[in-house]
């Protein structure tokens, strides 16, 4: 298992560099998140003492269960946010990659308030228009973080995207246009509100498309935990 891990692990992290190096990118500047979805809290422990810092959730029962079990790492929510799940979210230091409206917005802030720290968040946008994906639209952008950014102790550091699946028969370049907007709706709202920085896009199949186009973070599960299961985890599913 191990040695399977760490062979994983340096195969991802050669992708990444040889995508960099494409890109004329310096690879410090993309952080390579380890997705620990329906995995152990051992294995998040085995990825995080094997190199993986930054781990990412899309679940937050999940987040809640696993985070105490690897002291020190990073942690991000990656998947949608029920409102009614802020208060189990905010105060943990995790980044939230999934904001994607007013209501979540108001709920994040004041829980922050509350408990008297700073939320940071990314804006979630459906940049493919895909019916199964959250996110607001390309069109919704601007609003969004410029509400967000102005309510008290949140701050909206970037952008996230998960493009619809490809076409059968296309390969992760048919991706590469919707990570293409992302970056756009990026530098667009960064004009106005420069601490929107972060581009979190790219997953397994699709991590050079992401990296060629801006990324600053990839959020990458089967390539380096292998095929997810359906674990212990699974039955916190909502
Ligand atoms: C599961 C998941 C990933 C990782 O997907 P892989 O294809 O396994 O790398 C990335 N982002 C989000 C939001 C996810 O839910």
């Amino acid at each position: 298992m191990s040695r399977s891990l760490h062979t994983r692990i340096d195969a991802v992290r050669q992708r990444l560099r040889e995508a960099c190096d494409v890109a004329g990118r310096d690879s410090t500047q993309v952080t390579l998140i380890g997705v620990t979805k329906t995995h152990s809290a051992s294995v998040a422990a085995a990825a995080f003492a094997a190199g993986i810092s930054d781990l990412g959730e899309n679940r937050v029962q999940e987040l809640v269960d696993k985070q105490p079990e690897v002291p020190g790492a990073r942690w991000h929510l990656i998947g949608q946010l029920q409102r009614n799940k802020v208060r189990d979210v905010v105060g943990r230091d995790v980044l939230v990659h999934s904001l994607d409206r007013v209501r979540l917005a108001n709920a994040l802030s004041a829980r922050a308030v509350d408990t008297q720290v700073t939320q940071r968040v990314l804006v979630q946008v459906n940049v493919g228009d895909d019916p199964a994906k959250g996110g607001c639209s390309l069109d919704e952008v601007h609003d969004l973080v410029a509400y967000a950014r102005d309510l008290p102790n949140l701050v909206v550091e970037g952008l996230m995207t998960m493009p619809p699946l490809p076409p059968a028969g296309t390969g992760p370049d048919a991706t590469r246009p919707h990570f293409a907007a992302l970056r756009q709706a990026r530098d667009k709202v960064r004009q106005s509100f420069p601490e929107v920085q972060h581009l979190s896009m790219g997953m397994s199949a699709d991590l050079e498309a992401a990296i060629l186009e801006g990324a600053t973070m990839v959020r990458i599960g089967t390539a380096l935990l292998g095929p997810r299961g359906d674990g212990p985890w699974r039955k916190d599913e909502r």
